[in-house]
């Protein structure tokens, strides 16, 4: 019987659930976008949005899903014909460097598979062989919602560093930000972006390009950036409008405000990291447990590299598709598809999931989608391990 009827749960990788204040926030008329106080609130957001990205220089929004940010930053950074050196650790590091190519920019790419991190011999082997420095940037995922590995960026800086090499860095941290911590300044980025519909609990339709001295720089090299995606007036607005590049995303703004008021000023970041992190752990226990003697597993083995605000999971086709339906049907809980697993269409591809824990997420939700998945895994008769409630919950008990 169905049992799905109540507050239904979206526990996908993005867009992420919405806490009741950030959507009361917007419900109200729209504003004026000449004078009053959507003016001193936009304002009001850049610091915070800083603060979150561990950066002291400069933030653009753009009314822009990824896809869109994506363009932004190579828009300001790379001209056509420039070499961008792409290091992808899953479907997103893919991505990113196929928005590059088409417009024009040549892509060495170091893909690095669906099971790995990055290997930072090999990035440093490719930047060695440029000795003319054709490589302008490097793109990578901080976090690939696909594969949910979590990329040592630090480490990546040092490798770059110890190469010499003066490629621009830039991370996308679209399902990271907000999640697990991530210190622009500190660990060496010169481009950031982001975007608000995962750990920023925001609808989705704004993004945000954070850039340093050094991207400014290369800004300033770049033949053609359209009007659009200049960062320039967007990061240093001389005029309200300049912000946008024209009318507000008034109600984003609103959203955004009660999000960062949350995250920053109540919370407040080191909580929110831990929380995210004792989440994962107990998410991580159950699918251990699941785990012993049946088909199902994490797709990243080392907890040190897996994220803590998507977890990707193998289990034996078709089965992943199987568990999805029947909670989504039966129990009011949507879990994520496997994406960029196995290709659309094929057996494969119904041999995976995703469980989404980034954000407002809390042990009720968290647990709750867990015993979902273990009456899922019930119900269809899916061989599994026993104890995972039991492994999860000592998690939780003991944080
Ligand atoms: C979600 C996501 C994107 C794409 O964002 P859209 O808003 O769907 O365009 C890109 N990169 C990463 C790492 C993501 O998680």
């Amino acid at each position: 019987m169905s049992l799905a009827n109540g507050r239904r749960y979206l526990a996908i990788p993005g867009p992420s659930v919405m806490p009741d204040r950030v959507l009361q926030a917007m419900q109200q008329a729209a504003p004026n976008i000449y004078t009053g106080p959507l003016i001193d609130l936009t304002a009001s957001l850049i610091p915070d949005l800083k603060t979150v990205a561990g950066t002291k220089h400069r933030a653009a929004i753009y009314i822009a899903n990824g896809h869109g940010i994506w363009e932004a930053a190579l828009s300001n950074t790379l001209s056509r014909g420039d070499k961008v050196l792409v290091l992808a650790t899953g479907r997103f590091g893919i991505g990113w460097g196929e928005m590059a190519a088409a417009v024009g920019i040549q892509t060495e790419v170091l893909d690095f598979g669906l099971h790995s991190t990055l290997d930072l011999d090999r990035v440093k082997a490719a930047l060695i062989a440029d000795t003319a420095h054709e490589i302008k940037a490097i793109t990578t995922v901080h976090v690939d919602t696909s594969t949910s590995f979590r990329n040592d960026i630090k480490a990546l800086r040092e490798a770059i560093d110890a190469t010499g090499h003066p490629a621009l860095l830039m991370v996308d941290c679209i399902a990271s930000l907000g999640c697990d911590e991530f210190q622009m300044d500190a660990w060496g980025v010169d481009v950031m972006i982001s975007a608000s519909q995962k750990g920023l609990m925001t609808p989705p339709g704004i993004g945000f390009v954070f850039y340093n001295p050094k991207a400014e720089e290369a800004r300033a090299k770049v033949d053609v950036v359209s009007k659009y995606w200049d960062w320039t007036p967007r990061g240093n607005p001389q005029e309200y409008y300049e912000y946008f590049g024209g009318t507000a995303p008034t109600h984003h703004l609103f959203a955004l405000r009660e999000a960062l008021n949350m995250l920053v000023h109540e919370e407040g970041l080191a909580n929110v990291y831990r929380r995210h992190a004792t989440l994962a752990k107990a998410i991580w226990a159950a699918l251990d447990a699941w785990g012993v003697g049946s088909s199902i597993e994490m797709n990243v083995k080392d907890p040190a590299l897996r994220s803590h605000a998507v977890t990707s999971v193998k289990i034996e086709a078709p089965l992943g598709t199987a568990l999805r339906d029947y909670l989504s049907e039966n129990l009011g809980v949507t879990l994520g598809i496997g994406l960029g697993m196995a290709a659309g269409g094929t057996p494969e591809w119904h041999g995976y999931f995703r469980i989404g824990h980034m954000g407002h997420v809390n042990a009720h939700m968290v647990l709750g989608t867990l015993a979902c998945i273990d009456a899922g895994l019930k119900a269809l008769d899916i061989p599994h391990g026993d104890g995972a409630l039991d492994a999860a919950t000592r998690v939780i008990a003991q944080a």
